[in-house]
């Protein structure tokens, strides 16, 4: 049987398959003359099941898309407050090709444009040699599988890359780069000139998608605060000068190159990358934005999307004859957050047990958020403190040994197992 998801892929292509607007990224010749009917999307779940349609294995260079992964690997080499001192998060509302710096530290705005990219590029990888192999191993990695420099691209890129020259020689003067301005160009070049699919891409977001692990493998290749900061600053960056416009219609991480790919992550679910080479003004995929919108307004990806209040983690309350007596048991469910535990707290606050005996019932629970056990741990705390006894039907032992209200391991407490 074939997978309704794979037809909706399909439909995302066939419905946008007017949009003929923009050109090709003209200021680098290779990329000009790419065919512009290419069209692909690819979807990656945090379980690495990829789904996609279109020219879904057609190699285009990487170019733009690059950067945050670049940034994330700047940050897991140097530490977030070493990179943080040299490149901003601020959106610099310029294009990316401008030299955006803050005018009080001189650091370039944010990674996302070419000025911090470079930058970014260069505290990875200084040009000394194994260096431009140490990008293209992190995006094998990423991607799942060995990739490859389209050389190409960079010899095209090179050979027109006055612009990105000229921002590096100046970084350099400001003291914002260390590295031989050339060099650190040559490498950015390279790093940007690595060709991959929407495949390939979906994974690589979908890896950001799940904290930083690629799903397909296993590996951790970015930690967790990391993974959560780059998504932040491709939230507020990633699109350039269009990214509140982005944010707004779409409302989901991403990041475009001018090869006319995007990719998109959304946290805990899924990486979704698209491919279209005309560009729109701000040289973000024209048909690429449309289908990604459509792909956040069906899917429900859109982040501020008031989400399904978790469920009361209360599920019900009886009185039952156990081993130690007539006892309350407060059967719990789902998640353990703040929103869904406050109807257990309210229920014990409002209406305390009335037997001194008193049973949560766990073995429904799925994750207990700290703030969640803190919370339990005190009002268990409080139940104690006025006599009660407590016990826990946990068969993952998910919750921690009760104390009283001065912290006083509380021998009053008694494991159950379900039965
Ligand atoms: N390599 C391109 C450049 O530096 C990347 C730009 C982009 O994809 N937006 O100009």
């Amino acid at each position: 049987m074939r997978s309704p998801i794979l037809d909706y892929l399909d439909s995302i292509l066939t419905a946008t398959s007017g949009i003929s607007s923009g050109e090709t990224a003209q200021y680098i010749p290779e990329l000009a003359a790419a065919d512009p009917s290419r069209a692909a999307v690819a979807l990656c779940t945090v379980n690495g099941t990829v789904y996609a349609s279109g020219d879904a294995d057609h190699g285009f260079s990487i170019q733009s898309m690059s950067k945050p992964f670049a940034y994330a690997a700047a940050i897991e080499a140097h530490g977030l407050e070493a990179v943080l001192e040299r490149i901003g998060v601020e959106p610099s509302g310029e294009a990316f090709n401008e030299l955006s710096l803050d005018p009080v530290t001189g650091r370039p705005r944010n990674p996302m444009i070419n000025a911090g990219a470079i930058v970014a590029h260069a505290l990875v990888d200084d040009g000394g040699g194994e260096g431009a192999g140490r990008m293209l191993d992190l995006f094998s990695r990423l991607a799942g599988h060995p990739l490859e420099v389209d050389e190409a691209v960079a010899a095209s890129e090179l050979a027109t890359a006055d612009r990105n020259l000229g921002l590096a020689y100046l970084l350099h003067a400001a003291q914002a780069l260390e590295v031989e301005p050339r060099r650190a160009v040559t490498g950015y070049i390279r790093q940007c000139a690595v060709a991959v699919t929407v495949r390939d891409l979906a994974l690589m977001a979908a890896t950001l998608a799940n904290g930083g692990v690629q799903p397909e493998t296993g590996e951790r290749v970015f930690g967790r605060g990391t993974t959560r900061h780059v998504l932040s600053v491709m939230t507020s960056c990633g699109m350039y000068d269009a990214a509140g416009d982005w944010l707004t219609s779409v409302g989901i991480p991403a990041k475009s190159g001018v090869a006319g790919g995007i990719i998109g992550v959304l946290p805990g679910q899924v990486g979704v990358a698209v491919l279209s080479p005309r560009l729109d003004a701000h040289g973000n995929s024209a048909r690429g934005v449309e289908m990604m919108r459509r792909l956040s307004e069906d899917l429900g990806l859109h982040l501020m999307e008031a989400s399904r209040p978790a469920r009361s983690s209360l599920r019900e309350v009886r009185t039952e004859q156990t081993r130690a007596g007539t006892a309350t048991v407060y059967v719990l469910q789902g998640d353990l957050v703040l929103s869904s535990i406050e109807s257990l707290v309210r229920a014990l606050v409002e209406s305390p047990p009335p037997t001194a005996q008193v049973v949560f019932d766990m073995s429904r629970v799925d994750e207990v958020l700290p703030v969640a056990r803190r919370t339990a741990a005190e009002t268990a705390a409080r139940l104690i403190d006025e006599g009660h006894r407590i016990a826990i039907i946990d068969p993952e032992s998910t919750v921690p040994r009760f104390q009283d209200s001065r912290g006083r391991p509380v021998d009053r407490w008694e494991g159950l197992t379900a039965s």
